[in-house]
């Protein structure tokens, strides 16, 4: 099995990928809180997971991957306060909360398709784990952890910073923390404002609730995540993915949660992507620069001039690598546009290619191994994919010149594209559709003529384009201002 590295934002270093029990691998990505479109933002983390999920998979490896979705617990805050996301949705909407959920999980499928983003192996929704949720609570007020306060749960950071490093992963220290947060000490419930909520009890407003040993109330949006990955996955499994605006505070809680509940950190290797800017701003709905797919794929946005399609736009992810910033804008996405039209006219015209001597310096086996090679080292996308434009080049330069590829020259071609371009890369080709519009053109030159031909009283001649065409099954119609043309409906036994 090839070697592969893989970025630890744990560590800070890029490591041997070793998984626990191979060939299996266990891999978490945080995926949407559905209370909204998909949007840009939710495209990148989708599309570099994807990849490694596909890469694993094509080294060999059986990876169990589990994107939970968050349908409950999040609050606006991303905090302790707030209202939850999604019921603030159904009320403003008059919806049942669990409506809202599932239309924007829908959607999230739906847009998630057309990038194709291969599903992942389990999809947990937090809704669909409260009772685990509970026991997980459970745990960690057990160990000692965590304590309860008016109805509510709360996870005593500090107790549990004495007993274990907290703040590794997003590299924050612990005294600072608490130095920081000594100002904004108040009327809380919590022992101290370092610490988050496991369980939240109710107010009489709140629609999303469940029983609990300690009120009705509903889960903190960090605990689906511990419960789930362990659940799934086992106290300690191989890859946790995500945004980088995750590691803290909600990668760092997971971290806190798992580790105090089984007393072993839960991750073997953090893997984060990084955020898309749009003109170089981060995005948001306050600056009106929130692109979602549907406005993108559509072209209906003040900041687009046209539309992008799903492949464009998973290229011109692909063609970043996962952990540098990536500025998007029209003019970016024209230029990306660009390049995987002539990326896929080429790998699309392989089959064209003719066949014969072969192509002197065209070492196809060697572009197979560099883009193993790009993508062993911590998944670099970009680099794998300028080395499947040497491939690109080669194409274009037998097709312009005329050169014929040996057989086994065409074979590697062809195992390049179902390898790298369509399994790992995942992209689809779009079909090359060049004949078709060629056709088209012809056939309406040919009513052009007979046209004239019967204006100028050459009916004879006229008469031969017709029945020449209806003899190969194309039939013209003549209506007042024009003529059409259909094909007949040819018997095949004929
Ligand atoms: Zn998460």
């Amino acid at each position: 099995m090839k070697t592969l590295y893989l970025y630890n934002s744990l560590t800070r270093k890029k490591e041997e990928f070793k998984p626990l029990h191979p060939p299996r691998v266990g891999m978490y990505v945080c995926g949407p809180t559905v209370y909204g479109d998909p949007h840009l933002g939710h495209a990148r983390p989708a599309i570099v997971f994807d990849v490694l999920y596909r890469y694993l998979r094509h080294l060999g490896y059986q990876v169990r991957y589990v994107r939970n979705i968050t349908d409950v617990g999040h609050l606006e805050n991303d905090a302790d306060e707030g209202e939850d996301k999604i019921q603030k949705k159904a009320r403003l909407e008059q919806l049942e909360p669990m409506e809202v959920a599932e239309y924007y999980t829908h959607r999230y499928h739906k847009y998630m398709d057309l990038l194709n983003v291969l599903r992942p192996s389990i999809e947990p929704h937090a809704t669909g784990h409260i009772l685990e949720q509970i026991e997980f609570i459970e745990k960690i007020m057990e160990a000692g952890y965590a304590y309860e306060s008016n109805g509510s749960v709360y996870f005593d950071v500090r107790k549990y910073s004495q007993d274990y490093p907290y703040g590794q992963l997003s590299g924050r220290d612990i005294n600072e923390l608490i130095a920081q947060s000594r100002e904004l000490e108040g009327t809380s419930e919590k022992r101290d404002p370092l610490d988050f909520a496991l369980w939240k009890k109710a107010s009489p407003t709140h629609l999303m609730r469940w029983r609990s040993p300690w009120s009705v109330g509903f889960p903190g949006w960090h605990l689906e995540c511990s419960t789930m990955s362990t659940k799934y996955l086992g106290t300690t499994f191989d890859i946790h993915g995500g945004g980088m605006d995750l590691q803290f505070p909600h990668h760092e809680c997971e971290i806190a949660q798992s580790t105090a509940a089984y007393k072993s950190p839960p991750v073997r290797y953090w893997v984060h992507n990084n955020l898309i800017t749009i003109n170089g701003q981060k995005m948001s709905k306050s600056l009106n620069n929130f692109i979602t797919l549907e406005e993108l794929f559509e072209g209906k946005h003040p900041l687009l001039s046209r539309p992008y399609s799903p492949m464009v736009v998973r290229f011109f992810i692909l063609q970043a690598h996962y952990r540098g910033t990536l500025d998007f804008s029209d003019e970016t996405l024209k230029a990306a546009d660009k390049a995987f039209e002539r990326f896929s006219k080429a790998f699309k015209s392989i089959e064209k290619l003719s066949t014969g001597a072969e192509l002197s310096n065209a070492n196809i086996s060697e572009i197979a191994d560099k883009c193993y090679e790009a993508l062993s080292d911590d998944l670099n996308t970009p680099v794998a994919i300028s080395h499947l434009f040497e491939a690109v080049r080669l194409i274009n330069h037998a097709f312009h010149h005329r050169l014929t590829v040996s057989e086994k020259q065409k074979q590697a071609l062809l195992e390049l594209r179902k390898t790298f371009v369509e399994d790992i890369l995942g992209f689809i080709l779009p079909e090359d559709n060049r004949t078709e519009v060629e056709f088209e053109k012809v056939i309406s030159i040919l009513i052009d003529v007979r046209k004239q031909l019967r204006a100028s009283k050459q009916f004879q001649l006229a008469d031969y384009i017709r029945d020449q065409l209806q003899k190969n099954g194309i039939m013209l119609k003549d209506m007042k201002d024009e003529t059409t043309w259909e094909w007949m409906n040819v018997n095949p036994d004929e």
